[in-house]
């Protein structure tokens, strides 16, 4: 297949019609309506293949992973998505990995009522960027500045899931014998939550002009929280004991190794936010008929950084830091 021909394969598997997409693939550029009175959210992603993901994984769980993590930008942002654009290097042209991958992709983008509306496809080691486009209420959108002393800390979902379920793929982990002989389901829900994560668009329109900071767990709760408390100026006080954590995780890990997972594992998607005690109460009922509602894990108190106290107060320490590029 030749490069035009791949990208039309593309265009075709994630059709989209929205009326604010004027003039979509095909031209030099898109040409897109932005709704009057909105600010538009943009945001852009990566994923290197044996960086983000293991060489050989699923190009449908790619596809999805890929649009995924963008929309949670958006969802931390409180905005709507709208459009995306696909800068795709591949290291040849595989007709059934490119349908496989736009099937992952579009599952998603369908989902949200999102359009591809443009990209770029060239050839060299497998690399996936993503831009995403929302719409949001200026005044309305969550910034990671908006935290306040006696706010509460809250996250959405359960923590930890995706980095066990790295574990669970990892032939050199040193509980590999153990976390291959757990029940089926279990790995399966972990390993799930590690290449299919779910964007809490839902919620970030629950939060959008309620919440006080908002963030996406990317990189290890621990690390998005300390952005947001040098964002806001302020410092946060984590509980141990309430962190949330799924039935899979809490069978497969004890205590020490599931805190580290669920503290600084990251790759969690899901949302860390604050709020004001006099908003909490409502903001929780409206959360939880997003169908996926929030935990209190902390408050944001006077100073800097980010500590964890567990059940008896004394502070812990995490035995693994989060994630970053050139550390
Ligand atoms: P140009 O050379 O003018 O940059 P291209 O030949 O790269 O244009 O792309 C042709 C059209 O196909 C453009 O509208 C571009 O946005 C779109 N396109 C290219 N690659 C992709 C892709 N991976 N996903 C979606 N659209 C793509
Ligand atoms: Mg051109």
């Amino acid at each position: 297949m030749s490069e035009f021909e791949l990208i039309e394969r593309i265009r075709q598997r994630c059709a989209s019609t929205r009326d604010d997409v004027r003039l979509g693939i095909g031209d030099d550029a898109a040409l897109l309506a932005v709704p009057l009175g909105q600010a538009l959210a943009v945001s852009t992603d990566t994923l290197v293949e044996g960086v983000h993901f293991p060489p050989g994984s699923r190009a449908f769980d790619i596809g999805w992973k890929a649009l995924a993590v963008n929309l949670s930008d958006l969802a931390a942002m409180g905005a709507t998505p709208a459009w995306a654009t696909l800068a795709l290097t591949l290291p040849r042209s595989d007709a059934e990995w490119i349908e496989a991958f736009a099937d992952g992709f579009a599952a998603l983008a369908r989902e949200f009522k999102l359009a591809l509306v443009g990209g770029d496809t060239t050839q060299g080691p497998l690399c996936i960027t993503i831009t995403v486009h929302g719409f949001v209420p200026e005044p309305l959108a969550l910034r990671r500045s908006g935290a306040r002393e006696g706010d509460a800390v809250y996250a959405t979902g359960t923590l930890g899931d995706a980095a066990a379920g790295l574990r669970c793929l990892d032939k050199h982990d040193a509980d590999a014998e153990r976390l291959l002989s757990a029940p089926l389901h279990t790995r399966e829900f972990l390993i799930e939550r590690l290449n299919r994560p779910t964007p809490r668009v839902a919620c970030g329109s629950v939060l959008r002009g309620r919440a006080g900071a908002c963030i996406d767990i990317s990189d290890g709760l621990l690390a998005d929280l300390g952005h947001v408390c040098a964002a806001s100026g302020f410092a946060a006080e984590l509980d141990l004991e309430t962190l949330p954590a799924s039935p899979a995780l809490l069978t497969l890990f004890e205590r020490d190794a599931r805190a580290s997972l669920q503290l600084a594992g990251g790759d969690d998607y899901e949302l860390c936010f604050t709020a004001a005690p006099n908003v909490a109460p409502q903001l929780l009922n409206d959360l939880a008929r997003t169908g996926c509602g929030a935990t209190r894990i902390g408050r944001i108190v006077a100073g800097a950084g980010v500590r964890v106290r567990d059940a008896r107060g004394d502070e812990f320490t995490p035995s693994r830091r989060s994630w970053q590029h050139f550390a």
